[in-house]
C-alpha cells in the first residue's frame, strides 16, 4: 500500500526544544533529573526518558533535590515559588509560544480584564495559563459555553496553543457578538494551524488516514476528528501494533500524519507496518524497489564501494590489483557495519526504525553473514602474512568497541563519552580512518 506522510506530522517546536533541553541535561550529571508531570503525552517516549534515569515528579516537598525540567505546556506562578523554595535547581522548556499567551493573560489582568481561555480545563497548558489569572479566569471550550459568562465583565480572550482553529473562530465570533468590547487574541500555534490544514488536505488525496500520537494526546485526539470530519475512514493508533489488516482492505493509498507529542521513530515504525498492508500491485518496478531496498539495508553497497576503492587504489598504484585485497576489504566493512548495527541496537531503534526491524527480521542471516566475513578476511590475512593477519585482527577489535562502553557512566563528564562512537563526529573519522587503512595497508 502507498504511505502519504503529513510534512507536518510529528513534534512542534516547543516539544522538540523541551526533549532536547531534557537530553542535553541527562549526562550532566548535577543531581538526579525530574520533569515536572510528564514531558509529553506519549507512553513510549516517558519509557526512553525513563530508561535514561529520568523520573516524573507530580508534587513538589520542601526537602526535594536535584534538577526538574518545566514541560512545554508551562506551569503556573504558583507551582514555580513551590519549586523555587525547594533545593530543586529549574530547567525551564516552557514553550515560547506558551510563554506569550501566559505573558498576555498576566498584562490583562492587571490592567482589570478577565481573562477567557479557550481550551480544556483539565490540560497542563490551560492550568499553567490559569495561574496567572489570579483565580479570576474561566475557561470555555465551545461557543455555546459564550452564553455562560456573566454580564457585567471586560474579557479578554486567548486559546490553548493546540485547541482546532476552527471552532475557536466560531468561539471568537460568538464572543463579539454577545461583548464587542472584548479583546481576542489568537493565540493557536502556527504549527496546529498547519498540521490541521494539511490533515483536511490529505484526507482528500488518500483513501483512509492513520492519526499517531498518545491515546491520550489532546491535539492528535482533534487531529483524528479533523480527519473522521472529512468523510474517509480515519484510525487513531498509539503504536504500529494497532493497525488492522482489515481497515485497508481496499485502500491502495493511506495518509499518515501524527500529533505534536509523536517522535519520528515511531511515525516510521508505523510507515514501515502500512507499506506490507492494504492492496498490493507486485509490478516489476516495486519488486526492483524492495530489492534495493534489501541491498541497502545490509550494508551490501558500502561493502561492494569498499570493494572498488580498494581495487582502484591499487590499479593507480601497482597498475594490477589481485581480487584477494579489495575481497579482504570488502569482508571487513560488510562485517564491521553489520556487527556495529547489532552492538548498538538501541540508536537504532530510535534513529531508524525500519532498518532495526530489517536487522532483527534476519538476525540469523545477518549475523551468520557478517561472522562469516571476518572469519573468512582472518583466513586470508594468515595467508597474507602476520603482519596483515596482525592489522586485521586489531581493526577488527577496534571496528567492535566501538558501539561498546569502554568509559563507566559515573564518571561524570567523561562518562558522557562512554563509547568511541559518543565523540562528536566520531562516526565520520572512525569510518575513514578504517576504510582508508584496510584498503590502502593491507
Ligand atoms: S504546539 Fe506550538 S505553542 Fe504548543 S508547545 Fe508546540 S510549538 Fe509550542
Amino acid at each position: 500500500m502507498k504511505v502519504r506522510l503529513a510534512k507536518t506530522a510529528g513534534f512542534c517546536m516547543g516539544v522538540r526544544r523541551a526533549m532536547e533541553i531534557t537530553l542535553s541535561e541527562v549526562n550532566k550529571g548535577d543531581g538526579k533529573l525530574f520533569t515536572y508531570g510528564p514531558l509529553i503525552h506519549n507512553r513510549q517516549v516517558l519509557d526512553l526518558l525513563r530508561s535514561k534515569g529520568v523520573d516524573v515528579k507530580e508534587d513538589i516537598e520542601a526537602h526535594d533535590k536535584g534538577r526538574i525540567v518545566v514541560r512545554a505546556h508551562g506551569i503556573t506562578p504558583t507551582e514555580r515559588k513551590a519549586i523555587q523554595r525547594s533545593d530543586f535547581k529549574i530547567i525551564d522548556a516552557t514553550c515560547p509560544r506558551v510563554a506569550k499567551v501566559q505573558g498576555l493573560i498576566k498584562q490583562y489582568d492587571t490592567k482589570g480584564y478577565t481573562p477567557v481561555i479557550f481550551g480544556d480545563a483539565h490540560h497542563p497548558e490551560v492550568i499553567g495559563l490559569m495561574g496567572y489569572s489570579q483565580g479570576q479566569g474561566i475557561v470555555i471550550s465551545s461557543a455555546e459555553d459564550v452564553t455562560t459568562l456573566p454580564e457585567e465583565k471586560r474579557f479578554v480572550v486567548v486559546s490553548q496553543t493546540t485547541q482546532d482553529v476552527d471552532t475557536y473562530k466560531e468561539v471568537c465570533s460568538a464572543i463579539k457578538a454577545r461583548f464587542p468590547e472584548a479583546v481576542i487574541f489568537d493565540t493557536i500555534c502556527d504549527e496546529t494551524y498547519r498540521r490541521q490544514k494539511e490533515v483536511r488536505s490529505l484526507a482528500a488525496q488518500v483513501d483512509s488516514m492513520v492519526i499517531v500520537g498518545g491515546h491520550k494526546s489532546g491535539n492528535t485526539m482533534r487531529l483524528y476528528q479533523i480527519a473522521r470530519s472529512t468523510g474517509k475512514p480515519a484510525f487513531h493508533i498509539e503504536t504500529e501494533g494497532e493497525l488492522k489488516d482489515s481497515w485497508f482492505s481496499s485502500a491502495g493509498t493511506v495518509g499518515v500524519t501524527a500529533g505534536a507529542s509523536t517522535p519520528n521513530w515511531m511515525i516510521k515504525k508505523v510507515i514501515e507496518r502500512l507499506r506490507t498492508m492494504g492492496k498490493r500491485k507486485q509490478s516489476f518496478a516495486s519488486l526492483l524497489t524492495k530489492g534495493y531496498q534489501f541491498l541497502v539495508k545490509t550494508s551490501i553497497p558500502d561493502a561492494v564501494g569498499a570493494f572498488s576503492l580498494t581495487y582502484a587504489g591499487l590499479i593507480l598504484y601497482r597498475g594490477s590489483s589481485p581480487l584477494i585485497y579489495p575481497l579482504l576489504t570488502m569482508l571487513y566493512v560488510y562485517g564491521m557495519h553489520v556487527l556495529n548495527r547489532f552492538l548498538d541496537k538501541e540508536a537504532s531503534r530510535y534513529n531508524d526504525p525500519g532498518v532495526a526491524l530489517f536487522y532483527a527480521q534476519h538476525k540469523v542471516f545477518l549475523i551468520g553473514t557478517a561472522l562469516s566475513g571476518l572469519g573468512g578476511g582472518i583466513i586470508i590475512s594468515l595467508y597474507l602474512g602476520l603482519p596483515q593477519f596482525l592489522l586485521f585482527l586489531a581493526l577488527t577489535i577496534l571496528g567492535l568497541v566501538y558501539s561498546i562502553p569502554i568509559i563507566p557512566w559515573r564518571l561524570g563528564y567523561l562518562g558522557r563519552y562512554a563509547k568511541i562512537k559518543d565523540l562528536p563526529g566520531s562516526k565520520t573519522m572512525a569510518e575513514a580512518l578504517a576504510w582508508g587503512t584496510i584498503s590502502s595497508l593491507l
